[in-house]
């Protein structure tokens, strides 16, 4: 699909939880949550042990569930996902009745970009009444992580990262997962714009030289070309996507930089990759 003529962007990747709909509807605690349940019941973690793991395998495995497999432990994502995500809350998820139109107005290709599972993600659009068709490509999960689930009897692919080590779940803020959106996406990533409610996430893409735009916060990271507190201010807030001239008069917290300095240039962003691993 052709951009619009004097938008700086080529092609749009859309984070799915927290950024498509907001953080106070209560899924991301829910799925904590269900994280501690899961590891005191199938990894017999005491509850007292449970939440204090979680954070810690988040941090140094990008999720639970890749640290739990890069630990050895016998858990198929399918497993995973069904206990983690299937119990989830989803009434809480209230249908938003701008979404579909916003996002269809985008003129740029669109790509969801979520670390879930595909069940969860089309859980996630019907309860807002987005339609998935709506995307012109989705990565999720298992478009991340195909090699999990061939057969045992299948030889795995050869890594094409050379020297290094090749995580056993690639997701977000991975290099791999990135890369495999930008594969999907098809696009330069200097002309991608990417929105994403994970500060994390965030400073991956911007690694790889992307835009990005921060979801759910007033200010900025370091790293975030935009912030804006929900979906919904898209328009207002970067409007270069239609082609509009961003505002510069300083109208409000989500304008552009207006306190912190001069937006960063593309010439500036170095690419290499960053240290990052799922
Ligand atoms: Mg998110």
């Amino acid at each position: 699909m052709a951009a619009a003529a004097a938008s700086p962007f080529d092609c749009v990747l859309l984070d799915l939880d927290d950024t498509l709909y907001p953080g106070s509807a209560g899924i991301g605690l829910a799925t904590k949550r269900n994280i501690d349940e899961f590891l005191m019941a199938r990894c017999g973690v005491t509850a007292e042990r449970a939440s204090a793991l979680r954070v810690e395998l988040f941090r140094s495995y990008g999720s639970s569930l890749a640290g739990l497999i890069a630990l050895g432990y016998d858990v198929h994502p399918d497993e995973y996902h069904s206990y983690v995500h299937g119990r989830l809350p989803y009434d809480r998820i209230a249908a938003d009745p701008n979404l579909a139109g916003l996002l269809r107005s985008i003129p740029q290709r669109k790509v969801l970009f979520t670390n879930s599972d595909r069940a969860h993600m089309r859980k996630a659009l019907q309860r807002l009444g987005v339609d998935e068709a709506i995307f012109d490509d989705v990565v999720c999960f298992e478009t991340m992580n195909p090699r999990l689930f061939i057969g045992e009897d299948e030889p795995e692919p050869a890594s094409a990262s050379g020297d290094r080590p090749r995580p056993a779940v690639i997701l977000k803020p991975s290099v791999d997962a990135i890369v495999a959106a930008l594969r999907v996406a098809g696009t330069n990533p200097h002309r991608t714009l990417f929105l994403d409610d994970s500060e994390r996430n965030i400073a991956a893409g911007k690694a790889l030289g992307l835009r990005t735009a921060l979801v759910g916060k007033k200010v900025r990271s370091k790293e975030a070309d935009y912030a804006l507190e929900s979906i919904g201010s898209l328009r207002r807030t970067i409007p270069e996507i239609w082609g509009g001239v961003a505002s510069s008069n300083g109208g409000g917290g989500e304008q552009l930089n207006n306190k912190q300095g001069m937006r960063s240039e593309l010439d500036s962003i170095v690419l290499e990759p960053t240290s990052i691993h799922a």
